[in-house]
């Protein structure tokens, strides 16, 4: 059986992942996502109205004209979670393929949220649920599709594998190797063991390469939580005004950010328009989430809450805002600006549960954010987070477990390579042989 492998998007970026894989006539789609930045870096741009070409040409969604190029029909789009580089394209892109969007229930959901937003295209794909576990049968030459469970910095990730006769396909974007998880279960490395060594073993590979220039070891979610217990629990006798930041996406750290603001003694409240989608999605897919924490997303409600906050004394609460990326319309940016009923006094604390994502715009961005929260008398807490990618002892323990013929190095521009194309070159792999450090728009053929 004849595999060739398209590498759409997210083969030269971090962003607009897009992977295409054949074997004998059947097509199976995986990710289709936005390269945020490249739509940020315009000023207030709403991609809501705009043409897929135009975003393609903006470089912001995969070009996935090379798709006429593959031989067959596409089965199934399946984004591996709810990441916008993972999903964002596809209210731009899915419309063009007769074929069903296979995903988590969380995921499919997030789906569900960006296909209602557009206002372009009209999308009548089926959504088929699949939970971590499961398999479904891909077209009628024994194909199957499986969902191992992974984890990331979003609830209910998956690495699907596509099983055929010349081996399996195991795409691997985007996980880190976390045994204790805050919500949901962990890495199952022991499925992923067995792959490698059944039947024909793993044809190729496709990893995700966002940290792999950083040695060692990702640590687990319960060690940012645990740090979170640290520092929150080192404001416990503070009466003033606490607030803190996350990535919204991030159900886990806001779960520990809502229960650990209870234990000492606060009202947590969820505020921004993105903090109320997710954790209100992740209500509604019945995620392991407190169901009683008042949330808000839009102006009125959120200015009528900052209203009550500091009507019965900040030190009854804890803000949980959107901007930990300093973005300039984000709640946090906002109250940074003096622009919001919260008033900020010397001595109130700014916990940032997020890192800066390394990118010239958001850093600038962010280092504005802390400045002005400084000069309004704010302490900030910086950097209470851990990664949601491997590093490089998990790309070894992936190599080890998986034995795979072929490796395609994944989601970061060439110099992120560098560091798997040295740890992948130390297991016996070749550049050009069996190691292919590729870009977007190729086609690759295995067998
Ligand atoms: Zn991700």
């Amino acid at each position: 059986m004849e595999i060739e492998i398209a590498t759409i998007g997210g083969y030269e970026e971090v962003g607009r992942q897009m992977t295409a894989v054949r074997a004998g006539n059947d097509i199976v789609i995986f990710d289709m996502g936005l390269n945020l930045s490249k739509v940020l870096i315009h000023d207030n741009i709403q991609t809501e109205g705009m043409h897929s070409l135009d975003l393609i040409d903006m470089g912001a969604i995969p070009d996935d004209r090379v798709m006429s190029d593959l031989d067959g029909e596409v089965r199934a789009i399946v984004p591996t979670h709810g990441h916008l580089d993972h999903i964002g394209a596809i209210s731009k892109l899915a419309h063009r393929y007769d074929a069903p969007v296979v995903a988590t229930p969380f995921t499919l959901e997030l789906v569900k949220g960006e296909v209602e937003d557009e206002q372009k295209f009209s999308f009548d794909n089926d959504l088929i649920e699949m939970d971590a576990g499961e398999t479904m049968q891909i077209g009628d030459h024994g194909l199957e599709l499986e969902f191992v469970n992974v984890t990331h910095s979003i609830v209910q990730a998956i690495n699907p594998v596509l099983h055929t006769p010349e081996g399996a396909i195991v795409y691997g974007l985007d996980k880190r190797m976390d045994h204790t998880p805050v919500i949901g279960a962990p890495i199952d490395m022991k499925r992923f063991r067995e792959i490698g060594r059944e039947g024909n073993g793993v044809l190729c590979y496709i990893e995700d390469c966002t940290n792999a220039n950083k040695q060692g070891r990702t640590p687990s979610e319960n060690v940012a939580r645990e740090h979170l217990r640290d520092t929150l629990y080192s404001m416990e006798d503070y009466t003033g005004g606490i607030v803190a930041t996350t990535f919204s996406s991030h159900i886990a750290r806001v779960k520990s950010l809502v229960e650990f603001a209870r234990e000492i003694g606060r009202q947590p409240i969820l505020l921004g328009r993105s903090m109320d989608h997710y954790s209100g999605t992740a209500q509604q897919v019945g995620i392991d989430f407190p169901s009683d924490v008042p949330m808000f997303g839009y102006r009125q409600a959120i200015d009528q809450t900052f209203e009550r906050i500091m009507n019965d004394g900040k030190g009854n609460f804890l803000p949980v805002v959107t901007g930990h990326q300093g973005e300039p319309r984000a709640m946090l940016t906002r109250m940074a600006r003096g622009e919001t009923n919260y008033e900020l006094d010397d001595g109130d604390k700014v916990v940032f549960s997020a890192r800066v994502i390394p990118e010239p715009t958001n850093e600038g961005q962010r280092y504005q954010a802390e400045k002005l929260l400084g000069m309004q008398g704010a302490r900030v807490y910086s950097d209470v987070h851990v990664s949601g990618h491997l590093c490089q002892e998990g790309h070894y323990e992936m190599l080890d477990a998986l034995q795979p013929q072929h490796v395609i190095p994944a989601h970061q521009d060439l110099n992120g390579f560098s560091g798997y194309v040295d740890l992948a070159s130390d297991q016996g792999y070749a550049l050009g042989r069996d190691l292919h450090v590729t870009s977007n728009g190729n086609i690759m053929q295995l067998v």
